[in-house]
């Protein structure tokens, strides 16, 4: 992968823009594919950003949303989209196999592909971009790249909204252990442009229904398994139980990390019964790697303290198999 800057003559005439994220996109994803659009056009550039599923609830209220194109609704029309583009930006993924639907089309795309992401082991299939693991979230790395093309002036309220979102989300605001100092000039640049960073954070985490809080107070109690003994705790949500709570896209967002709040809990997993499949998702604190773990025992990767992975086996032999790795490696 070249550098990005290789790929500064490519934006220099106005181009179609074709921008993409990971599947069940969260804060970072929206956000860095919003305030990347926001820029191109006014740039002059025309384009077509496309989420791979819904954008969740609770970042709906974010400026440009109107503008994204769902390809679990428009499959059809994001598809021309990509053929049509002349360039292809990837946001917040690193394997094509993150954007589930969008995979073929992106392994079958022959114009140039730029990557903006933070992920460990990037696959070697993108032309120009920036990887940078240490980085506290997609958004910083768009923030960096329109300081690199030298438009800093160009970052108006609806870019830093979009930027400040992802950075917030990411960081568990501004908490986890990639908030450097780089961040908080980052954040006190948008902070110029007049966001109100405190309605930022009510849109995004007290923006909740009734139904999601009761749920999150019977997962805690009836769902949440805590082995002192492996400093880890586990959730289990099957399709029975988001179906007695009408549980919707976005409602389990973040109830992977309540465990960490527990003395001593340094490893959380949550088990989710989706569809067809089973979906995980890890999280830690301090020296166990995630992200190896996910990658060697559920398909899976991310960072080194907040990873995900899948499992092909049905929903309780997940449980099971889970609960056996966790007695062999005992996660410090
Ligand atoms: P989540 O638990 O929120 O789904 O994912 C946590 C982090 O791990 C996110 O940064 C996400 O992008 C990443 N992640 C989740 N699932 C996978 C996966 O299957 N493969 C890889 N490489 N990363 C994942
Ligand atoms: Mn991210």
């Amino acid at each position: 992968m070249l550098p990005i800057q290789d790929a500064f003559p490519l934006l220099q005439t106005p181009r179609k823009i074709f921008i993409t994220t990971h599947h069940k996109p969260d804060g970072d994803a929206i956000g860095s594919m919003l305030a990347l659009s926001h820029y191109l056009l006014k740039k002059g550039h025309t384009v077509s950003a496309v989420s791979p599923s819904e954008v969740p609830e609770f970042l709906r209220w974010m400026p440009g949303n109107e503008t994204l194109i769902n390809y679990e609704e428009h499959a059809a029309i994001a598809t021309a989209a990509i053929k049509n583009a002349d360039i292809i930006f990837c946001l917040d993924f690193n394997d094509y196999n993150r954007t589930k639907h969008l995979e073929q089309l992106l392994a079958d795309a022959a114009q140039p592909k730029i990557l903006l992401d933070h992920h460990l082991f990037p696959k070697p299939v993108w032309d120009y971009g920036m990887s940078i693991p240490e980085k506290s979230s997609t958004c910083e790395m768009v923030y960096d790249f329109i300081n690199l093309c030298g438009d800093n002036a160009l970052i108006d309220k609806n870019i830093a909204a979009c930027l400040y979102v992802g950075a917030m989300t990411d960081t568990g605001s501004f908490k986890f252990p990639a908030t450097t100092a780089s961040v908080h000039l980052m954040i006190a640049d948008l902070l110029r442009t007049g966001i109100n960073h405190t309605a930022i954070h009510e849109d995004v985490y007290d923006a909740w229904s009734e139904s999601r809080m009761r749920f999150l107070g019977y997962v805690l109690i009836e769902r949440m398994q805590i082995f002192h003994k492996y400093n880890a705790a586990l959730i289990t949500l099957s399709r029975k139980d988001m179906n007695l709570f009408n549980v919707k896209n976005g409602d389990t967002e973040g109830l992977v990390n309540y465990p960490l709040s527990i003395a001593g809990i340094k490893f959380a997993t949550l088990i989710t019964e989706r569809g067809d499949e089973v979906k995980m998702s890890f999280r830690s604190k301090g020296l166990f790697d995630v992200s190896n773990f996910a990658r060697l025992y559920f398909d899976g990767g991310g960072h080194f303290n907040a990873s995900g992975g899948r499992s092909k086996s049905t929903f309780d032999e997940t449980i099971l198999y889970f609960k056996k790795i966790l007695s062999d490696i005992h996660p410090k």
